[in-house]
């Protein structure tokens, strides 16, 4: 789709640092939508160079969980591009020569303080109660020879930027207009080990693969003078920036995975989420509803409609309520045979069934599905539910609850139920309500409720399920009457 706005390039670039954030796919959308508005493009970078945080299976989670939520990127690590490599750890020739030039121009010098040296500094300045905080440039002008006769001398340096008095704090936002941001210490650029922090990465990367709109978390805010500071240095074009706001809980604490399951992106898919509900919701978060009349819209239409002026920044409420709903509404929107399939894959993923059903099975399932399409929040909620279609009728359970709710006539219900359907040749829902209704509340004089309950009970083994007449189908004759026998021998 294009306009006639320019072809924008954007990136999402997460660390991988554990399992990703609900964050990132939040950021993703955004960047994706705008991208896809423009007919520009949108790179997934690989940010890590944080080398002490960095978790091995984390960047594969990142991939599956965006695919999974078709939030598809045109250039990243897996799929290559013109500006690959696009995971940083790959890129470590690429940054050096600006920290030379950044160095050799005078904007960056070395520093050799010892990590407790710098903790010593700290603790002195807090208890001082100094205005100013941060780097005190001990190291700043003296080479390596005067720097190593003073104490606290580490034998390999990291390179700072030199922040000039004169730093500009103030910059344009996309979304919030002119925002003001702290001043910034004389950041480390490059660390011990050769690694760039990611204030140098970030921005190198960004120019190099010709960012246009650089959208991330609002936390980053106050790194936004620093990052212009580099682009100024390197005569460098600064992108435009959109600091989206930070998801927060129901109580406007900051979402973090130590504290809600959801800030996991792989929950919601584990807890039976469909993609096209989160992302649905992640829509709404912090950006009104494209409709006036509802908060249903698709990612096509939320493209079409995308102005950055609209996104609010008051912190979104992460409400799974509206979540469940939306998950509600999806769920009814597909067809029974897709749900079916997405239940299937869903349970043998999450180990809910141990493995892949037969085909007959399947098909018990597609038939099943529409019993309880209406009422399912999540998909992990249909294998619950449906399980006794799955169980060989000798290994049917009937719980100690649900045979506590069977009245003192229930032999006598159970030998009139079977009686009535041993004698029919169809075995539809609607003859099999007819044959019961005839025998137990015509024939026994029985208040439905008291009638239905215990051929429940038998065909279940709990007191809530699918809808009786429709499962009895299912099970077909020979399984339907040889649970009504087995709780009836049981009494
Ligand atoms: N690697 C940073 C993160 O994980 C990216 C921030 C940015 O988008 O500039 O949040």
């Amino acid at each position: 789709m294009t306009n006639s706005l320019a072809p924008a390039r954007l990136r999402v670039a997460p660390s991988p640092t554990g399992d990703p954030h609900v964050g990132t796919a939040y950021m993703s959308l955004f960047n994706l939508a705008y991208a896809r508005q423009t007919g520009g493009a949108f790179v997934l970078r690989i940010e890590d160079t944080d080398r002490a945080r960095y978790v091995a299976d984390s960047e594969q989670q990142i991939y599956d969980s965006l695919e999974w939520l078709g939030l598809n990127w045109d250039e990243g690590p897996d799929k290559g591009g013109p500006y690959a490599p696009y995971r940083q750890s790959e890129r470590l020739e690429t940054y050096a020569p600006f920290v030379q030039q950044l160095l050799d121009e005078g904007h960056a010098y070395y520093c050799w303080c010892s990590p407790e040296r710098l903790a010593e500094m700290r603790k002195a300045q807090e208890a001082s109660k100094q205005a100013v905080t941060g780097y005190d440039r001990l190291c700043y002008g003296k080479t390596r020879e005067e720097r190593a006769a003073l104490p606290g001398f580490s034998e390999k340096p990291v390179v700072r930027m030199l922040i000039p008095d004169d730093v500009s704090l103030v910059f344009e936002d996309l979304i919030r207009g002119q925002v003001n941001a702290p001043r910034p210490d004389d950041q480390v650029i490059l660390k011990t080990d050769g690694f760039p922090t990611y204030h140098l990465a970030v921005v190198v990367d960004d120019h190099l693969m010709a960012i246009t709109h650089v959208v991330r978390g609002e936390e980053w805010i106050s790194s936004t003078p620093k990052h212009l500071l580099l682009y100024r240095w390197l005569g460098w074009q600064a992108p435009a920036f959109a600091h989206m706001p930070l998801l927060r809980n129901t109580d406007k604490s900051k979402i973090s995975k130590r504290k809600n399951p959801a800030a996991r992106l792989m929950w919601f898919r584990e807890q039976g989420y469909l993609p096209e509900a989160l992302r649905n919701f992640l829509q709404v978060l912090a950006y009104p509803p494209v409709h006036p009349d509802t908060e249903v819209a698709s990612f096509e239409e939320f493209i079409a409609a995308f102005d950055w002026a609209k996104v609010n920044t008051g912190g979104p409420i992460f409400d799974l309520a509206k979540l469940n709903w939306l998950n509600g509404f999806y769920i009814r929107s597909l067809s029974p045979g897709e749900l079916a399939d997405r239940i299937i894959e869903h349970a043998i993923r999450t180990g809910q069934l141990a493995k892949a059903p037969t085909e007959a099975e399947r098909e018990v399932l597609r038939q099943a599905t529409p019993l309880i399409q209406e009422r399912m929040v999540l998909l992990a909620d249909a294998i619950p539910q449906l399980g006794y279609l799955f169980v060989a009728d000798a290994d049917l359970v009937v719980t100690p609850e649900a045979r506590a709710t069977l009245p003192a006539d229930a032999a006598t219900t159970l030998d009139a139920a079977v009686a009535a359907l041993e004698g029919l040749d169809a075995f539809d829902h609607a003859t099999i309500e007819a044959a019961l209704r005839a025998s137990l509340v015509e024939g026994l004089g029985l208040k439905p409720r008291f009638a239905f309950g215990p051929v429940r009970v038998a065909l279940a083994g709990t007191t809530v399920s699918p809808p009786l007449f429709e499962s009895m189908e299912i099970l077909g004759k020979v399984s339907s009457l040889a649970r009504l026998r087995a709780l009836r021998a049981s009494l």
